[in-house]
């Protein structure tokens, strides 16, 4: 199994970066140091990493598409 990381969540630093550890692997941010889950492999710190990626980038497109009907409702009432 190898597959490429995700986009880091936080910033948007496209190249985070698989670290191995004594007692686990994880993904870090090498610019906002934002750290992915601890795993005993790569592939599952990876695999977690990008998963976690999926679901924040998701999760912030929500909340994107709430606030823009939230502040479109707001101009409505303010004319
Ligand atoms: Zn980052």
């Amino acid at each position: 199994m190898d597959f490429q990381l995700a986009t880091c969540p936080y910033c948007g630093n496209r190249h985070p970066k698989l670290v191995h550890r004594l007692f686990g692997n994880r993904v870090i941010c090498t610019k906002c140091h934002a750290v992915g889950p601890d795993r005993k492999s790569g592939d599952l710190a990876r695999y977690d990493w990008n998963r976690q990626s999926r679901e924040l980038a998701f999760e912030k497109s929500i909340k994107n598409q709430q606030l823009l009907a939230h502040l479109s409702r707001l101009s409505r009432l303010s004319r």
